[in-house]
Order: structure tokens, then C-alpha cells, then sequence
């Protein structure tokens, strides 16, 4: 992986298209993604922006933002002015195109710094979207935000199995990402785990209880009606559903998605759909955190 240094001129761009609905503004700590060789980058939505590779492979670079948090600083207020009169709130989702929490994090602390300079000065909404376990490294910083605004961190964990056959693994182990969302959640954190893209579960029972234990909301996010595309044709371009089907032929369909909801408002009262849920808008919301 081509790994570089690459200044931003704003780390806040305001949100467009979907996600206009979920937060005024995202933040993207790096541009590419280390976890694109990962089993999440086969079906990875944002591999098909060709704005944001510029024709570069997938998984094969990572720009590091290191003035990350110097740029919130600089940019926070007017943008937190815009995003109070244009759009109801000033709001964060972090990230929606890349990883923020790499191995490369370790040394160039870009999204640690970051997330310091909004402690400094909070949005009003920050969601904090990540597939790794390496999120809960932030603890302390999570806890102190979750204080000063409406924080949700959102873990993705896609399925119950350590190993999909025919696919790469996991960037981060099935169980050290359910142990990380505890961890959150134990501190007092809004803990949402994020099955995206839902994957064929082996025993889902077991699976959303687990989820239960372990957040205080679900996600579903298949990629038929998840991917940006009619009925998932991007993702259908990928490796991904064949693999999915030859563990189980439904899976790749909407009813699979539908089954799975039917299994998680067994074990949770917030459930979440596709871009509602990552809005924080659940199927059932009637219970505190
Ligand atoms: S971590 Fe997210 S952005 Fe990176 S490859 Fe996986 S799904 Fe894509």
C-alpha cells in the first residue's frame, strides 16, 4: 500500500445525497482506505467513486490527512454557522469513506487528533463509523464527547463468521469488534452495531442477542437497496454475492434482509434500516439507552 502525507483544504464537506439526511457534514481522516484487501473492501460502496480514487486501486493507497484537526479548528464555526441555518444541526459523520482508525492511525494520530479538536469544540451530532476494534483505543476521548454532544459510535460487524469462504478476512476479528462495542457501551457510550453489508449469519439468534449485549441498536444494511445503485448493481459487479450465495442462495436477495430484521427486534427495541438506521431513525424507539 502507497501511503502519503496529503494536506486538506476543509475536512468538513457538507453532506450531498443521502447522506444530507443523516449529518450537515462528514470528515474523512484519510483518503482511500486501508482495509480495501479486506473482506469489507470486496463489496466497499465507495470503491465505485471514481471521483475519490482518481483511478487508483482500491486498498492500494492511503493519503493521510495529517492537518486534519488544524482544519476543524479553522473551519468549525462558519461551518457549524451554515449547517445550524441550511440544515437544523451541526453534524459530523465520521467517516463515511474511509477508515478511521488504521493500523497507520498507531502512528500519525490524525483522527485522535481530530476528535480532540472537537472536543474543544463539539458539533452538535458526531457519528463515529468505523470496522475495526481499534476504535475502543479512543475510549477515554468517546467518553468525554459522548458528554459534550450527541455522539453514536457505529461498529460494523457483517456476520458471525471469522472466515467467509472465498473471501479475504477481516480487517478485525468478529469477536474483537462485539468486545470493542461492549467496551463503548459499558462506558457510556451510544453504541450502534452496524451489519454492513449484511452477510449470511450462521446462527442469528445467537448473533443479535450478542448484538443486544453489546450496543444499543442495530443496523441492517444489505447491499440491495444499500449500495446507491438499483436493485445493488454495483455490488453485483464484485466478488461479494457469490460468495454470499454459496453459503446460502437467499442471502442475496431482500427477503434474507427482511428475515434478519424479523430476528433482531427479537433481541433489540432499535433496529435500523439502510440509511434510516445509520440516521439514527429505528424501526422501534420507545425504550431509553
Ligand atoms: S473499512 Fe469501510 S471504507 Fe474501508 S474498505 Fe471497509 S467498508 Fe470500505
Amino acid at each position: 500500500m502507497e501511503v502519503s502525507v496529503a494536506p486538506i483544504r476543509s475536512i468538513l464537506t457538507r453532506s450531498t445525497g443521502f447522506l444530507k439526511t443523516v449529518t450537515s457534514h462528514s470528515a474523512q481522516p484519510y483518503r482511500g482506505c486501508a482495509f480495501g484487501n479486506a473482506l469489507c473492501g470486496v463489496g466497499c460502496y465507495v470503491q465505485h467513486n471514481h471521483y475519490l480514487t482518481r483511478g487508483r486501486t482500491w486498498g492500494a493507497f492511503l493519503d493521510v490527512r495529517e492537518n486534519a484537526a488544524e482544519s476543524y479548528v479553522k473551519n468549525a464555526e462558519r461551518e457549524r454557522r451554515w449547517a445550524r441555518r441550511s440544515r437544523g444541526s451541526f453534524g459530523v459523520f465520521m467517516s463515511s469513506s474511509t477508515e478511521p482508525f488504521p493500523p497507520q492511525e498507531d502512528r500519525y494520530r490524525v483522527t485522535q487528533g481530530l476528535l480532540e479538536a472537537m472536543l474543544e469544540s463539539p458539533p452538535d451530532v458526531l457519528i463515529a463509523q468505523t470496522h475495526t476494534h481499534r476504535a475502543a483505543a479512543c475510549l477515554d476521548l468517546f467518553r468525554a464527547l459522548a458528554a459534550a454532544c450527541d455522539l453514536r459510535v457505529h461498529i460494523s460487524i457483517e456476520t458471525d463468521r471469522e472466515r467467509v469462504p472465498g473471501l479475504p478476512p477481516h480487517a478485525s476479528r468478529v469477536a474483537q469488534r462485539f468486545e470493542a462495542a461492549r467496551a463503548l457501551k459499558a462506558a457510556g457510550v451510544f453504541t450502534v452495531i452496524t451489519v454492513s453489508p449484511l452477510l449470511p449469519i450462521r446462527d442469528p439468534d445467537a448473533f443479535f442477542a450478542r448484538a443486544a449485549a453489546s450496543a444499543h441498536a442495530v443496523v441492517l444494511d444489505h447491499f440491495v437497496g444499500g449500495d446507491g445503485s438499483a436493485q445493488g448493481a454495483r455490488t453485483r459487479n464484485t466478488p461479494l454475492p457469490a460468495a454470499m450465495a454459496a453459503l446460502d442462495p437467499e442471502s442475496v436477495s431482500p427477503r434474507y434482509r427482511d428475515r434478519m430484521v424479523a430476528v433482531a427486534k427479537r433481541h433489540l427495541t432499535r433496529v435500523g434500516v439502510h440509511i434510516d438506521g445509520f440516521a439514527g431513525r429505528y424501526l422501534s424507539d420507545d425504550l431509553p439507552p
